[in-house]
């Protein structure tokens, strides 16, 4: 038996992940749960999967549970209550699907412990890779992404020397504005934004699909995760979103992983790495799929995966500060008070007005990520 502590598990990696622990109820144990406030869903998942604890986001939700569950299960409350449930011993793997830099800190303890850490918040490596690379090292600690691309890419490299790589080529499906000019950005709306053609997703990532922040972002966690210069990195929009992503080594060769998407794939192989459980819930029939179609990404209108870039040859903590702009910027285009095209000028203004630190530590880098936030707030409000 595997055992698995889900944090996030009312969004929608989340959600995907107890649909596989579902359908594997010999093979995978969930021993807990975390979630924000969605307390609805939770308390069906405690009934179906009986964890031994779940971490809540604050009191009000707690005692509600508590009401609703009685003592099922332990009640743990808050940032520390979220760390107390990835230090307590018990599981196998990790799976990290919390929302923005707030993923960071719980993943820390779970490699301190040498656990699995199947990472699908994108944050965490973006504002912290340095650090969470040399402590995965330190502590033996095994990272597995559950972002699709970099699933696909950890695929394709199986048995491959590292040193061979020529390329890895990211793929992005361009978001719902792949065929809008930039100057049609100007006047999108929320709703359009959130209209994804492909994945259904959270409403954070949908947003960092559609200014292309996204695949910045995934530049970035692959520029950790896989060892390789920026320039080794490269995007190719593929508005099917059927081949995940691909590795051109030195000879030419080129592999990639493929199917129909669905985020049950990568969370499965994260979680079964490495075997393979057989499982036949997506059948991707190429007779059905027309045609597979590639573009080079649009820099001047997506400025964000411009942005991204720059920030990686700047290093320290220019990308904690992009980070926390990003959420920022976005959480303000969610709630209305600023337009679609404003967010990649608050992040500009943020790289521009916070300094960047080099060398950093974690608390340097929670420092940052602050600073950011502070700095944001009094400029915009
Ligand atoms: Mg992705």
């Amino acid at each position: 038996m595997k055992k698995i502590l889900v944090l996030g598990s009312t969004g929608s990696i989340g959600i995907n992940t107890l649909e596989i622990a579902r359908t594997f109820p010999d093979k995978l144990k969930i021993i807990g749960l975390s979630v924000n406030n969605n307390i609805d869903l939770l308390q069906k998942q405690i009934s179906e999967f009986h964890p031994c604890a779940v971490a809540v986001r604050d009191k009000k939700s707690a005692a509600e549970l508590k009401v609703r569950i009685g003592n099922s299960c332990e009640i743990l409350i808050g940032d520390e209550g979220l760390l107390e449930l990835t230090r307590c011993n018990n599981y196998d793997i990790l799976l990290s699907a919390l929302v923005g830099f707030a993923g960071l800190a719980p993943t820390i303890e779970a490699i301190k412990l040498k656990k699995r850490i199947a990472l699908a918040n994108k944050e965490t490596l973006v504002t912290a890779g340095e650090i969470i690379i040399d402590l995965c090292k330190k502590y033996g600690a095994e990272l597995i992404p559950v972002d699709s691309e970099h699933s696909a890419i950890f695929q394709s490299l199986i048995g491959e020397n590292k040193n061979n790589i020529k390329k890895i080529i990211l793929t992005a499906s361009g978001g719902p504005f792949l065929n809008k000019n930039k100057s049609e950005l100007e006047n999108v709306t929320i709703k359009d934004a959130l209209n994804h053609p492909n994945w259904k997703m959270g409403n954070k990532i949908t947003i960092d699909s559609a200014t292309m922040m996204n695949k910045g972002l995934e530049v970035i966690e692959a520029f950790w995760l896989f060892n390789l210069p920026k320039e080794k990195i490269e995007v190719l929009i593929h508005p099917q979103s059927v081949i995940h992503s691909m590795v051109e080594f030195c000879d030419g060769s080129i592999k990639a992983q493929l199917s129909l998407p669905d985020m049950k794939l990568p969370i499965l192989f994260a979680i079964s790495f490495p075997e393979r459980y057989y499982f036949d819930t997506i059948n991707t029939d190429f007779k059905k799929i027309n045609q597979l179609t590639f573009f080079e990404p649009d820099f001047d209108k997506f400025e964000c995966l411009k942005t991204a870039y720059k920030v990686i040859e700047e290093g320290g903590t220019a990308p904690c500060i992009l980070n926390a702009a990003n959420e920022i910027a976005v959480e303000k285009f969610l709630s209305g008070k600023i337009k679609f095209t404003q967010i990649p000028e608050i992040i500009d203004e943020a790289l521009n007005g916070v300094a960047v630190k080099f060398n950093a530590d974690l608390q340097t880098i929670i420092e940052c990520d602050s600073a950011t936030r502070e700095y944001l707030n009094k400029k915009l409000n």
